[in-house]
């Protein structure tokens, strides 16, 4: 019933903006090649237009041995992003929380600098 969908997008929406300082992700195991930025934390900073200073996670405060690391978005999309971890967050298996200030950088090099 399309009118019962409507209803459950729109609540869907509701629960996102009561708390918008939550972006949850996982880990993608994936072995695709670096692009031509050298390596994935240089493609986030050079699409990022700042460098990374710390891992992305909520809480954590690691700024050495960081890493662009390939997650996806568990609530709203399936698409690929470089977001950057340090080299413990970039290995977890659990989801992970995020802070909200954290640009998501397209994986696809197509739309970056493919
Ligand atoms: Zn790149
Ligand atoms: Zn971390």
């Amino acid at each position: 019933m399309p009118q019962r969908k409507d209803g459950y997008k729109l609540i869907k929406m509701k629960e996102k903006t009561t708390n918008p300082g939550i972006i949850k992700v996982k880990n993608i195991k994936t072995t695709v090649k670096e692009c031509s930025c050298g390596n994935w934390l240089n493609h986030w900073n050079n699409f990022n237009h700042k460098p990374s200073v710390f891992c992305s996670e909520i809480r954590c405060t690691q700024m050495f041995h960081l890493v662009g690391a390939h997650v996806q978005r568990i609530e709203d999309d399936e698409n690929w992003y470089i977001i950057p971890l340090c080299s413990e967050h970039s290995k977890s298996k659990d989801e992970l929380v995020i802070n909200n200030f954290v640009k998501f950088i397209p994986a696809n090099t197509k739309e970056t600098c493919g």
